[in-house]
Formats: C-alpha cells, sequence, structure tokens
C-alpha cells in the first residue's frame, strides 16, 4: 500500500478507524446498558471530528477550502449525519443522551423468539435486568404464573430477551444507524482523496465487519444459568447481587 494518501489524512482516517472500533463495542456491549451508551457517545464525538480534521490536514492546499465547504454542506443536510452531530452536542455541552429501548422477554429454539412478552426497558438497565426481574417476582408469586415457560428444564427451547435500541425519528435499530452514519463519512472521505487524484482504495472505506442488530439482539440463557439465580434467590440475594451474579454467568460461559 502506498503511503501517500494515509499519510495525507492520516488524523481523519484515525478517527474514522476509530469510529468503526465504537461501533464494534456497541456489538459488543449490546446488552449492557452503560457501556453500550457510553460506546454510542464516543461514536458519536469521533465521527463528528473526521471533517472537521480532515479540513485541518488540507486547508492549505490550493482550491480545497471552496470544494470542501460544499462536500460539507451535502453531508451535513443528510438528516441521520444532522440529527447524530445534534445529539453529539446535546452529549458533549448539556446533558445525558438517552436512547429508547424495549425488549421481548420469552423463549427461544435458536433463532428468534418463540414465545415472547413485550415489556418497556429503561435504557439505563442491563438486559439482565428484566430475566432477573422475572425470576424475583416468580420466586416470590404462590401461583404458577410462568406462562412462558422460562422456569422449565426444557433445553430445547431456552429463556432469552430480545432487546432493541432506537434513537427517534429513525425506525432503524441504533447499530444499523451508526454504520450508515459511518459510511456517509467514509463517503466524504473518498471524494476527498479522489479530489486529491488519489486512489481511495488504498484505504478500507467500507464496513462490512459488523453484526446487524437482529443477530446480536436476541441474548440467550442457559437453563444452569436460570438455576444458579433461583438458588441465589432462595438464599435471599438482592437483585444488585443477582444481575452481578448473571453477569458473570453470562461472561464466563457464552451459549
Ligand atoms: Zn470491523
Amino acid at each position: 500500500m502506498s503511503e501517500s494518501v494515509r499519510g495525507i489524512i492520516f488524523s481523519a482516517y484515525d478517527r474514522l478507524e476509530e469510529a468503526h472500533w465504537n461501533i464494534h463495542q456497541m456489538e459488543y456491549n449490546y446488552h449492557d446498558s452503560d457501556a453500550f451508551r457510553y460506546s454510542l457517545n464516543s461514536f458519536l464525538r469521533v465521527i463528528k471530528e473526521v471533517p472537521q480534521i480532515l479540513q485541518m490536514e488540507l486547508q492549505s492546499r490550493d482550491g480545497f477550502t471552496g470544494w470542501y465547504k460544499e462536500q460539507r454542506k451535502v453531508i451535513n443536510e443528510v438528516p441521520l449525519i444532522k440529527s447524530l452531530f445534534k445529539q453529539r452536542d446535546i452529549v458533549v455541552h448539556q446533558s445525558i443522551l438517552k436512547p429508547n429501548s424495549s425488549a421481548t422477554l420469552g423463549i427461544t429454539e435458536g433463532r428468534g423468539i418463540k414465545l415472547g412478552l413485550n415489556l418497556p426497558l429503561n435504557p439505563f438497565q442491563d438486559s439482565d435486568f428484566l430475566m432477573v426481574n422475572y425470576l424475583l417476582t416468580e420466586a416470590n408469586s404462590d401461583r404458577d404464573s410462568d406462562v412462558l415457560g422460562i422456569l422449565s428444564d426444557d433445553e430445547d427451547q431456552l429463556p432469552c430477551i430480545e432487546r432493541y435500541w432506537r434513537l427517534a425519528p429513525f425506525e432503524e435499530d441504533i447499530l444499523e444507524l451508526t454504520v450508515q452514519a459511518w459510511e456517509t463519512i467514509a463517503s466524504l472521505i473518498r471524494n476527498t482523496i479522489i479530489w486529491l487524484d488519489e486512489d481511495p482504495s488504498q484505504l478500507r472505506l467500507s464496513i462490512d465487519c459488523i453484526h446487524t442488530s437482529s443477530s446480536v439482539a436476541l441474548l440467550i440463557y442457559k437453563r444452569e444459568w436460570i438455576e444458579v439465580i433461583n438458588a441465589e434467590i432462595n438464599n435471599g440475594k438482592d437483585i444488585n447481587e443477582l444481575l452481578y451474579l448473571m453477569k458473570v454467568l453470562r461472561n464466563t460461559y457464552q451459549v
């Protein structure tokens, strides 16, 4: 690979790579609220810096400033970019970004939910909260109300939570939104490289290694984890201790 283009726009491209990494962090932490939200906040900060840094790196070149101003105007009018950049300003200057979140608690045979209950899920809570809270409620109820079969011992049908993250006014999951935003900003870099009369294929400007939200949205719980949690409920552990234990189980033994 020629060093030329990467050298010319080194910092802007490095930021673009950082934003790519931020999306992987969101993907990896999809069910852990704080980690997911912090990764989203970082993504919003980093992706907005790319056009600014690109400008700083190239502004001394003849004709660049005028041409680039028009390019940025077009990018800034893309509704998703406009909205995300505004969200970033909220994060940086004012308060907490509060994405929307909802979830379905249910049973899966491996692909999607077979039977489930749609439940609101506070964006500041991990997906585990729904499951642990369900187990606590069941443990404290005398009636046999486990219609979903979360407590059964059927190994072909496992308890699960399917979670969704949204940012109004968009319909897609936040994971897809960030990939689209990344690609839009990458296209600004691509156009700039072409303007420089260089070959954009020298740099990686597409993203095809992020899992779709539909493939990470489903969190499956092993029956033995449910048993461990239920035993600890009987031992009198409180919800915070149970949540911690569930996270340890989940991170130690992936399904
Ligand atoms: Zn990747």
